[in-house]
């Protein structure tokens, strides 16, 4: 007996009707990318099936240098793979979510940000350059982020949204575009 005893109980019950997935290109076209709160579960709260989207978590949902790194990869990944199934000349959509009542939203107070450099050895600019406070202001930091860095496919496009813990709604703060500057539907 484990914690994980009910959830393996549950996987049970999943496993008992599952039709494997094949592999093929997230059927949505989209990446999303959302902090790893457990109220911000993407697979809820956007509905989405396996085989619809890669979904990218960390503290935040913020636009990282790892974060960076996976994207690019995962477009490189789509060429490789699927360049005949792709539509037309885009790979996906990198859909960034950030949300209200963020737990990195204390790393905005320089004494709680201080006792947890302390604590984790993580510097302080750092901790403080990934705190949520605004998500509606973070996120529109990390769409220039994501837009502007080097290695980015041009075929992939960025929207930003903010999570409402509150509503439970998605609002679009900024829509799709390239990283050319064109929109994207
Ligand atoms: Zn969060």
């Amino acid at each position: 007996m484990t914690r994980m005893t009910p959830l393996l109980d549950r996987n049970e019950r999943f496993a008992s009707s599952y039709t494997p997935v094949p592999l093929g290109p997230p059927t949505a076209q989209v990446i999303v990318l959302t902090c790893l709160d457990h109220r911000v579960d993407p697979a809820i709260v956007l509905g989405l099936q396996l085989g619809e989207a890669p979904v990218i978590r960390n503290a935040g949902g913020r636009v990282t240098q790892a974060v960076i790194d996976d994207i690019v990869y995962l477009a490189f990944l789509a060429e490789q793979l699927f360049a005949g199934q792709l539509a037309d000349d885009r790979l996906f959509e990198v859909a960034i979510v950030h949300h209200t009542q963020c737990g990195t939203g204390f790393l905005a107070d320089p004494g709680f940000r201080h006792r947890a450099a302390e604590a984790t050895s993580l510097a302080e600019p750092a901790l403080e350059a990934s705190a949520v406070a605004d998500p509606h202001t973070t996120v529109k930091a990390d769409v220039e982020r994501l837009l502007t860095a080097p290695k980015l496919s041009p075929k992939v496009s960025v929207s930003g949204h903010v999570y409402d813990i509150d509503t439970g709604r998605v609002t679009t703060v900024l829509d799709a575009r390239f990283p050319n500057g064109a929109p994207a539907s």
